[in-house]
């Protein structure tokens, strides 16, 4: 989810490759076990995960390429790897997927000359209003859309999220030097200042 708004969903090819492996997976599970069909099921879910893997470097390259290229500065929400270790979400395949990600991101920022800003998972950017920055506390991940109980603002939960890590990107950048989660985060299209990253101050 972009601050600006835009969903970005995965790719046709890189959606129609994981339904293929789940189909696979569906039907090692369904073989005996010690079974010639059951090792050949095997290579066959082997080989679907191999093209899921190469379909979501793909659908990363042109991605990032694309954010890399429309953007002078990007702000994104690192994970907090160490911190999710022993929780559930640090095996989810998008955490996984995230920080590849981040890598060609920042490797490609390098390359063009792009400020890249991390914000730290701490950052609660989920819970905070963007716009009037109270803080509206925890929110189970199944709520998509809150109402800011201060404000009255309704926002989508990504996106408002998306808006405090761009916000968040801005204070770090002045203040110290830059911290990195998910949630790429194009900042503004107009260079502003000498990072060329938001800068406008925020109401909390
Ligand atoms: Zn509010």
């Amino acid at each position: 989810m972009l601050s600006d708004g835009t969903k970005i969903d995965s790719p046709r090819f890189l959606r129609r490759a994981e339904k293929k492996l789940k189909k696979a997976q569906r039907e090692l599970a369904r073989k005996q076990k010690g079974s010639r069909n059951r090792a050949k099921a095997r290579v066959k879910v082997a080989r679907s995960h191999a093209k899921v893997t190469d379909a979501r470097r793909e659908f990363h390259h042109q991605l990032s390429t694309k954010l890399i290229s429309e953007n002078q500065g990007i702000a994104v929400e690192d994970l907090a790897v160490k911190g999710l270790a022993r929780t559930k979400l640090a095996k989810s395949v998008h955490d996984a997927g995230w920080a590849s990600f981040l890598s060609m991101l920042e490797y490609k920022a390098q390359r063009y000359g792009r400020t890249l800003v991390r914000i730290g998972r701490y950052e609660p950017t989920s819970q905070t209003c963007s716009t009037c920055g109270v803080k509206d506390g925890p929110k189970p991940l199944s709520v998509r859309e809150w109402t800011c109980t201060a404000c009255g603002t309704v926002h989508d939960r990504d996106t408002n999220a998306a808006i405090n890590v761009k916000t968040a990107a801005g204070l770090a950048v002045s203040a110290c030097g830059a911290p990195v989660r998910p949630g790429a985060i194009p900042a503004q299209r107009e260079e502003t200042g000498s990072h060329g990253l938001p800068s406008e101050p925020r109401a909390a």
